[in-house]
């Protein structure tokens, strides 16, 4: 039987050659050309004001809350049921994530939940496009301005998304993107902040640059000015060996998306019908990037069990993302119980572009054979 992995990231000829041609430059390091190329296709994209490469998604968020200027002991809200990266972010610049619990149906964060804990101190909303699907931005951004609030799209999972016609890292005034080798467009490492404000765009930029502008743009310069460093920054840029790659990754994502929106479309219709799970729910308002597929196992499902299964029978599997405050590093004290459940009984199962046919066949075979096996009788 041959190996079904769960995740595969579809790198070929097309980015080695891009990676040779940046090779051939002589500038692999960030802010050179093939950055600034990436980063004025992103902006196109998005119709933003700006877009800055970056290393990664972490820190695209890390600078997106410098730039909103949250201080400390400020709360920002934050989507609970995700890879935690938000609440990271938001601990990044001592202020406080509160979490906020999610949709049963779509697993992204709850608008009544997250009006419910605006405080005085409440100073933004991080909401999540979890694991591809966008959440409620047009409610979301109402909360958000009926209170003064920022609003920043977690957009990691979502590039291909789309959300009421409009795309995934367009739907707030800032949005960060991941460009993870696990992400549905990969540089391996690497991610993007995209901004309406141009000034925002330059801010992270520079901040992404130890404070200083491109070190590329210096050496074009005639004469010999030397930059000031007038405030402290990080190095978060992203190389233009990464960039090359995502430029050829993103000219490729139509590809890579109808192949996965095909394999999730089967899996449905395989496991249609099946009691012992529920298959994702995409309200018709979106669509999903499918970074993940995961399934909802009924209650008394031995979701341990049904890994192990998959396992033996070579097919990768995983528990899907994370409730947010239940993870130690946050001591929170919160509860959000639909999260919570999700973190219990969902189950990812491979999803990637490279997955033929008879591979989603087999993995339904053997999913419903495995919850079958596994479940306990309801009392
Ligand atoms: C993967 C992920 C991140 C982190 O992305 P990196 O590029 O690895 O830093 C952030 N947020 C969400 C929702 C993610 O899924």
């Amino acid at each position: 039987m041959d190996k079904i992995p769960l995740t595969h990231a579809s790198l070929g000829e097309r980015e080695l050659a891009a990676v040779a041609e940046v090779f051939a430059s002589g500038w692999p390091a960030g802010q050179g050309p093939s950055g600034k190329a990436l980063e004025a296709g992103l902006q196109e994209r998005y119709g933003a004001g700006g877009a800055v490469a970056l290393s990664n998604c972490g820190a695209a968020l890390h600078l997106a809350m410098l730039a909103l200027g949250v201080k400390p002991g400020d709360e920002v809200i934050v989507a609970d049921y995700t890879f935690p990266a938000p609440a990271h972010a938001v601990r990044y610049v001592d202020a406080v994530p509160v979490f906020a619990d999610v949709r049963a149906d779509t697993g992204t964060v709850d608008p009544q939940a997250v009006a419910a804990l605006v405080t005085p101190r409440t100073v933004g909303i991080i909401a999540v496009d979890t694991v591809g699907l966008p959440a409620d931005y047009t409610e979301l951004q109402a909360i958000a301005d009926r209170h003064q609030l920022f609003l920043v799209e977690d957009a990691a999972c979502a590039v291909g998304a789309t959300y009421q016609g409009r795309p995934a890292g367009s739907l707030a005034e800032v949005a960060c993107l991941s460009f993870h080798g696990r992400k549905g467009a990969s540089s391996g490492e690497g991610g993007a902040l995209i901004a309406t404000d141009p000034q925002i765009a330059a801010f992270a930029r520079r901040r992404a640059s130890f404070g200083i502008g491109s070190i590329f743009d210096q050496g074009q310069v005639i004469g010999l000015p030397i930059p000031e460093f007038l405030e402290i920054g990080y190095n978060y840029k992203l190389s233009d060996i990464a960039a090359a790659i995502m430029r050829v990754q993103l000219e490729r994502l139509e590809e890579f998306l109808d192949h996965r929106a095909a394999i999730a479309a089967r899996y449905a219709e395989l496991l249609a019908g099946e009691e012992l799970l529920t298959v994702p729910h995409v309200p018709a308002d979106r669509t999903h990037a499918w970074q993940s597929y995961m399934v909802t196992l009924a209650e008394g499902v031995d979701r341990g069990a049904v890994a192990t299964d998959l396992r033996a029978a070579n097919i990768g599997s995983f528990h899907g993302t994370w409730a947010s405050h239940v993870q130690p590093a946050f001591e929170s004290k919160q509860v959000c119980p639909v999260s919570a459940d999700l973190f219990r009984r969902n189950l990812g199962i491979p999803m990637h572009a490279e997955l033929t046919m008879s591979q989603t066949e087999r993995v339904a075979e053997v999913l419903r054979k495995a919850v079958r096996t596994h479940a306990t009788p309801r009392t």
